[in-house]
């Protein structure tokens, strides 16, 4: 698809290129395996010395034309689509760092990666330094060591709304020579580009806003192929694979090296491959995202200055509420809109809370985010519920917050819904 085309148009017709005769919408190729020909053919794919499919777990059809409109909607040159959001996390940093390395995190984290990181990396022999997502630049150097192999945030933080200070980190990262790897979920490709402020991988969960109707959990690696790794950091990249007889990758893959390695070893060994069907159903998600995030970031925005204004409301925190303390850095890497997720606390805490959920019609408890429906919930005794209070503060959630997923229902019903729920209080 032409470069020059914008990301609605992608999101509608990236990826898929029927030929004549062809079913016009992309079809699920749901089969495990693919008739072959010549044998010696099969010997190649086998060898990564000639491009096809050979077996789902690797790579499928519909799931490469997913992953080819994704690549081009989020700017990288190769995707690499995981079963979940956590899978694509894990194989992000496991695809560059192995037992006896280091790398350095925000702190402020989806509960989910930081358990992953905390607890499952450290298993690995995968040590993982948390920094303060505001430590200044020398603070975050300070933290490198010899084996440090990446830097990893949340482009919009989840509970704590933080917003990347995503210049800061690239240029720790290149003071280090290692990539940083961002996880943009909540604003989806559509509101932010990373690579554009030097990230190099990019991480989703798409189980949120990219398939935006909840139907299916799923993860996706976009590679940015904007990093060096012939630096000599990483002679991963540069020696040969001896379980792909000698094959060195960015000899043989050039800018989507990253890629490549993480499908041909990670999902292959590993298995966390996506289904076609599901590929398919996030893949007719992305076709309205475009619109979706409008939507989200316009009636988030609104309600936030509704709640905002409200006499029983404590706090509430949107990063494009005029005032608020991310508002500055949410105008610079966020285009058009901060996305559907915003914070609040009621006057008379969590029992005042817990109130309010029940007398809410629109708006209901589910422990997700980024569905067309609107969603809220209390992350202390849910999505954080396993850190501990301290880890809890680090990320941002403080006993009170209450979490909305705003969807994309009609603006002022939603407003009204919120309005009769609090004044029957
Ligand atoms: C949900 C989520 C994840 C985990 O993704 P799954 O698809 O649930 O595995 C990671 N990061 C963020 C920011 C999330 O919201």
């Amino acid at each position: 698809m032409s470069k020059n085309f914008s990301l609605g148009t992608i999101a509608v017709q990236g990826g898929y290129k029927p030929n004549p005769g062809e079913p016009r919408v992309l079809p699920i190729f749901q089969s495990t395996s693919y008739q072959q020909g010549d044998p010696d053919h099969v010997a190649k794919l086998f060898g990564l010395e000639a491009e096809g499919h050979l077996y789902t777990r690797i790579s499928n059809p519909t799931i490469a034309a997913y992953e080819e409109k994704y690549a081009a909607l989020q700017g990288g040159v190769a995707a690499v689509a995981t079963s979940s959001g956590q899978a694509a996390i894990f194989y992000a940093i496991a695809n560059i760092a192995k037992a006896g390395d280091h790398i350095i995190s925000t702190s402020a984290l989806y509960g989910g990666t930081f358990n992953l990181f905390n607890i499952n990396l450290r298993k690995f022999g995968i040590e993982v330094t948390f920094v303060d997502p505001e430590a200044s630049e020398e603070e975050i150097l300070a933290l490198a060591k010899e084996n440090t192999k990446a830097i990893y945030g949340e482009i919009i933080g989840n509970p704590g709304l933080n917003i990347l200070d995503l210049d800061k980190f690239s240029r720790v990262a290149k003071k280090i020579g290692v990539p940083l790897i961002v996880d943009n979920t909540v604003p989806s490709p559509y509101l932010c580009n990373p690579f554009e402020f030097g990230a190099n991988v990019v991480v989703h969960s798409t189980t949120k806003y990219s398939d935006g109707h909840a139907v299916a959990v799923g993860g996706i690696i976009v590679d940015g192929g904007n990093f060096d790794w012939a630096n000599g950091k990483f002679p991963e990249f540069t020696e040969p694979d001896s379980s792909y007889h000698g094959i060195k990758y960015i000899e043989a893959f050039g800018k989507a090296a990253y890629a490549v390695k993480a499908r041909v070893t990670l999902l292959r060994d590993l298995g966390a491959a996506p289904s076609p069907f599901n590929a398919f159903l996030t893949n007719l998600g992305l076709e309205t995202l475009h619109l979706r995030m409008e939507r989200h970031s316009l009636n988030a925005l609104k309600l936030a200055e509704f709640l905002g204004a409200h006499p029983k409301v404590a706090w509430v925190n949107y990063p494009y509420l005029e005032g608020n303390s991310q508002y500055e850095r949410a105008q610079k890497y966020l285009k058009g809109g901060a996305s559907g997720v915003l914070t609040f606390g009621i006057k008379g805490g969590l029992e005042e809370g817990k109130k309010l959920i029940k007398n809410l019609e629109i708006a209901t408890l589910v422990v997700n985010l980024g569905d067309a429906r609107t969603y809220i919930l209390h992350p202390a005794s849910t999505t954080h519920a396993q850190l501990s209070e301290e880890e809890q503060k680090a990320s941002g959630v403080s006993p009170d917050l209450l979490r909305i997923s705003v969807g994309i229902e009609d603006t002022e019903d939603l407003i009204r819904d919120f309005e009769q729920a609090l004044n029957s209080l």
